[in-house]
């Protein structure tokens, strides 16, 4: 509540995550105004429309000039070039952060675009999300109750960190800062992973069930286990080209599992069977 404090936010990138951002702010009033920068027309159109924004910008520099805040949305590899765009022009005293699902390669894209990290840059990365992609998918209380992984570098400004943390508290979500590399490796763990293992799962079937008619006998744990295959499959081709090391890591790791496990099959060794499903299932219940 109160009078609004800052004078614009600027968000690149008004899809699932930009959009819902923009319009949980711009609901909450801390801004004086909310602007928009989408290279596709259509959403820009559609973000004025839905109240997601108050008003699109075609120009990133023009958007940018004097904003407080700059959020880029954008999907992943089109980052590089955002930022690239970005660091041609005077940011002011804009804070600059991203809400990317891996981020070495953000602090990396940042570090040659500007000769280094700028001090007033937080990478950060909303832990919500939803098979649903595009503008009209924006939803300001996405972030409610969610996760947010800040992972500032070694430098930054912490009036920039503390301003960023208190947005995404805004939003009603839970801050925590955390290292890139260990970010990174996390989320290849908890997230790319089993979207790598879900897609694989439904492609492997499909392709050898020409008419897909296996899919009428699936039960309930293959709906669970493949709800996130029907996830956006552009957005899945950035995450896996971006944290590449970390993810082959998790591969590689896996497989040795799965190569056991498949062992385990063939010598007919119940043991070893019995020993993983009843370690995941004391596992997974410290989750659930
Ligand atoms: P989205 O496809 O819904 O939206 C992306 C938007 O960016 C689109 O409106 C597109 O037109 C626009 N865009 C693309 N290139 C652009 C450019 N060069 N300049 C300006 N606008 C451009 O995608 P999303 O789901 O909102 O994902 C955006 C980012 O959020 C990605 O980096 C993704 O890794 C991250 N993220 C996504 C989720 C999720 O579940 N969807 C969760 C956490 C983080």
């Amino acid at each position: 509540g109160g009078a609004p404090v800052l004078e614009r936010l600027v968000v690149v990138g008004l899809g699932l995550i930009g959009g819902s951002f923009a319009k949980g702010l711009r609901e909450k009033g801390l801004f004086r105004e909310v602007v928009g920068v989408d290279r596709n027309v259509e959403s820009c159109r559609l973000a004025v429309e839905l109240g997601v924004v108050d008003r699109c910008e075609e120009d990133l520099a023009t958007a940018c000039r004097g904003a407080d805040v700059i959020q880029l949305a954008v999907p992943i590899l089109a980052l590089e070039k955002v930022l690239a765009q970005l660091a041609t022009f005077d940011l002011g005293h804009a804070v600059l952060t991203d809400v990317g699902s891996a981020k070495g390669n953000v602090l990396r894209a940042a570090r040659e675009a500007f000769g280094g990290v700028p001090v007033r840059f937080v990478p950060g990365h909303p832990i919500a999300g939803s098979e649903r992609s595009g503008v009209t998918a924006a939803d300001g209380r996405l972030f409610r109750r969610h996760k947010v992984i800040l992972t500032p570098p070694d430098g930054v400004d912490s009036e920039a960190l503390l301003l960023i943390e208190r947005l995404w508290r805004a939003l009603g979500a839970d801050v925590e800062q955390m290292d890139v590399e260990h970010h990174d490796q996390v989320l290849a763990a908890t997230s790319h992973l089993p979207h790598m293992l879900a897609y694989t799962l439904v492609d492997s079937l499909a392709k050898r069930h020409e008419n897909l008619e296996i899919f009428r006998y699936a039960a309930g744990g293959f709906r669970d286990f493949t709800r996130i295959a029907g996830s956006d499959p552009l957005m899945w081709h950035d995450i896996f080209l971006a944290n590449r090391d970390a993810v082959l890591q998790v591969l590689d790791d896996f497989r040795d599992d799965l190569d056991a496990l498949r062992a385990a099959v063939v010598a007919g060794d119940g043991h070893h069977l019995l020993g993983v499903f009843t370690r995941a299932r004391v596992a997974r219940e410290h989750f659930s």
